[in-house]
């Protein structure tokens, strides 16, 4: 039986990874201690169940969902070469290796593509995760992950926290489907609706426990698209990346064959700033996210 194996008592998150006969895990709460009678098959179960366990232990809970786009990145200009490598065969095979990846972090960072305090509010959320506020994080994206982008992005942005950060990925696919099967509009006049439900009941059905009395925040350029969640908005971010400058820099051997192939998409990039440099941010002056994690603490931590 389950409920001979549970002791509770305080410590750590479970790692499924780490499981092993007679090993212990626990949280800030209780303890999951599995005997040597314990079917290795059924530690999946196991866990899941503790998990479960733990959410009933603490009376509010919180699901954090982020969306992408001009809210936690400017990303246009690292999707094209994202594009670009897609489509060189070179690079096909290896569009997941870590070299890539740390090559898209080194990217991001120096250009500032990521916004200013990112960082801070990942670390932050782990931390309400880890003491088990945050249930589940959730990046909450209209864009379309038919190219794979929106998949890798995340790969990038775990490399560059060094840890897996989301537990879902809702993209433009993802979207579509779920308005087409609940027969509701999926556009307005400003953008794609984002209605919570969707994640309450993907995390539901995955995660086998009801989530529907959860709170979900979501962090978004276009909070007003929010609907049955706590919404709470940024001002879009754009910065602007001089593509031909940060090919011959990071790639430099590179640089010619990629000019010469992709000249115009990678002239393109400058052309939209300077066409209308206004909307653009210089990084150095943007906390926003500085702010919003405060309001975020406020409204969770109370
Ligand atoms: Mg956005």
């Amino acid at each position: 039986m389950i409920s001979e194996n549970f002791i509770l008592q305080s410590t750590d998150p479970p790692k499924i990874n780490n499981i092993t006969i007679h090993n212990t895990f626990h949280n800030d709460d209780m303890t999951l201690v599995l005997d040597e009678n314990t079917d290795e098959n059924q530690c999946d179960e196991l866990l899941l169940t503790f998990d479960n366990l733990k959410i009933t232990e603490n009376s509010k809970k919180y699901i954090i969902a982020i969306d992408n786009d001009e809210c936690i990145g400017s990303w246009s200009d690292l999707s094209l070469l994202y594009s670009i490598f897609q489509a060189e065969k070179m690079y096909k095979k290896s569009i997941h290796d870590d070299e890539i990846l740390d090559l898209f972090v080194d990217i991001m960072v120096k250009t500032s593509c990521v916004r200013p305090f990112v960082k801070d509010f990942f670390d932050k959320m782990i931390e309400l995760k880890n003491k088990n506020i945050v249930f589940k994080i959730v990046m909450f994206t209209a864009a379309s992950d038919s190219t794979g982008w929106v998949s890798f992005l995340c790969k990038v942005l775990e490399r560059w926290i060094g840890m897996n950060f989301y537990d879902e990925i809702i993209h433009q696919e993802m979207i579509d489907e779920w308005h087409l099967f609940n027969k509701s509009d999926c556009r307005n006049k400003i953008g794609y609706i984002k209605n919570m439900n969707m994640i309450r009941e993907i995390i539901n059905f995955k995660y086998k426990h009801n989530t529907d009395h959860f709170e979900i925040i979501a962090i978004d350029d276009r909070p007003q698209n929010i609907v049955n969640g706590i919404s709470i908005g940024v001002s879009p971010y754009f910065v602007a990346m001089n593509m031909f400058e940060v090919i011959k820099y990071f790639m430099p051997t590179k640089h010619p064959y990629l000019m010469s192939r992709y000249k115009k998409q990678i002239e393109g990039c400058w052309e939209r700033y300077l066409e209308n440099p206004s909307i653009y941010i210089k990084s150095s002056i943007d906390s926003e996210f500085y702010y919003k994690l405060e309001h975020i603490e406020k409204l969770i931590i109370k």
